[in-house]
């Protein structure tokens, strides 16, 4: 069969590689960090620091396709991978996206809604922000941010300073704060021959910057549900994109407003594991695999709960539970804000 080169060895490797071996495929991880949950797994595991040009030079040369499990992948890295085999998403879909102001540019760009959004380098540029979007507004780091790291809320102009400190010199950019009913987001994936398939809205809670469940079906009207599959799939066109894609959005009186999106498998899409007959892990293997896409039409009502840090201590129960699917990362470490395991409940 043919071998699946994926970067980067967490939970979403791990379930990547799962859904490969079930199609009979192999995979390859490289990951920096020792011991990594989709090593447990996968087929070859090549320990080295993307700045390894030779080890990434081996490890192209070992697979087939290559994909990733996050976007953060440095653009050095990208290019000597590249060189050898092709890189699915592509590179178009990591540049806009390892950016906020490059993505909220990019989605104002196909006609989308965004919350309004400046650039933001300094004290000055800040309060000239402030005072195009107001306040409240969240401030937050053009690049790395995740689970709600690297964000800073402003009430008022005064909380500037502060807020800015906060950044610890990093650019940034200053969002208008989105008085949204409630988050949904939309699990899209587009085929090598540009076939598009959506799974059902999931809708979204999270908890210290955390997500914490996502519940299927989402709050939405037919109208935008509509609108949510039409806006994936313009994105997926536009970005020529070959996998999964996770879009989030705010759901609003107004209609849905793009949050941000990911070019990869998504933790709102892990519903899909007990709620579908083909999950997104599957999915996305088929797509950068070069095969058809599969059923995704959801046959149950799922909520999904993350299982961070001590959330491990409710295993044993969930585990008596009949409604409940576990889905364990085997991460050694137990660590506050770490993300161990997920579990769906199908409703029906
Ligand atoms: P993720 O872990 O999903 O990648 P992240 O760190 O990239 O998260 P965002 O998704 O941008 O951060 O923001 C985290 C959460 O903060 C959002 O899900 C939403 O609840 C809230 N939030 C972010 N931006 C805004 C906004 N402009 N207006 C209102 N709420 C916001
Ligand atoms: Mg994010
Ligand atoms: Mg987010």
């Amino acid at each position: 069969g043919a071998v699946i080169g994926i970067l980067g060895g967490g939970q979403l490797g791990r379930m990547l590689s799962m859904a490969a071996a079930r199609l009979g495929f192999v995979t390859h991880i490289l990951e920096p960090g020792a011991n990594p949950p989709a090593g447990q797994v996968a087929h070859r595991v090549t320990t080295a620091p993307y700045e390894d040009a030779e080890a990434l030079t081996a490890f192209a040369q070992s697979v087939d396709v290559i994909t990733y499990e996050f976007e953060n992948i440095p653009t050095e890295a990208l290019d000597v991978l590249e060189s050898h085999r092709p890189i699915r998403p592509g590179r178009e879909a990591l540049r806009v996206s390892q950016d906020r102001l490059t993505e909220k540019t990019f989605l104002q760009g196909l006609g989308l809604n965004t919350a309004p959004f400046a650039d933001v380098t300094d004290l000055d540029s800040l309060q000239a922000a402030i005072e195009r979007i107001g306040t409240p507004a969240i401030l937050k780091t053009r690049r790395f941010g995740y689970d709600g790291k690297g964000q800073a809320r402003l009430k008022s102009p005064e909380d500037a300073r502060t807020a800015l400190a906060d950044m610890q010199g990093a650019p940034a950019i200053l969002e208008g704060f989105v008085n949204f009913s409630h988050e949904v987001s939309i699990i899209a994936a587009r085929g090598l021959d540009g076939q598009v398939a959506c799974f059902d809205p999931g809708e979204n809670v999270h908890r210290d910057g955390i997500l914490h469940t996502t519940t299927v079906p989402a709050r939405l009207s037919p109208a935008l549900r509509t609108d949510a599959v039409l806006l994936a799939a313009n994105i997926l066109n536009a970005l020529d994109y070959v996998g999964v894609m996770g879009v989030e959005l705010f759901v609003t009186p107004q209609g849905l407003i793009v949050n941000e999106i990911a070019p990869r498998v998504h933790n709102s899409g892990h519903w899909t594991q007990n709620g579908c007959a083909v999950d997104q892990f599957e999915q996305h293997i088929r797509a950068v695999a070069g095969w058809p896409l599969g059923d995704g039409q959801r046959h149950a009502d799922v909520m999904m709960e993350n299982l961070i840090g001590d959330d491990m201590d409710r295993v044993p129960e969930l585990a008596q539970q009949r409604d409940v699917a576990l889905h364990l990362y085997g991460k050694a470490e137990v660590k506050p804000g770490r993300k161990m395991g997920h579990f769906n409940r199908i409703k029906r």
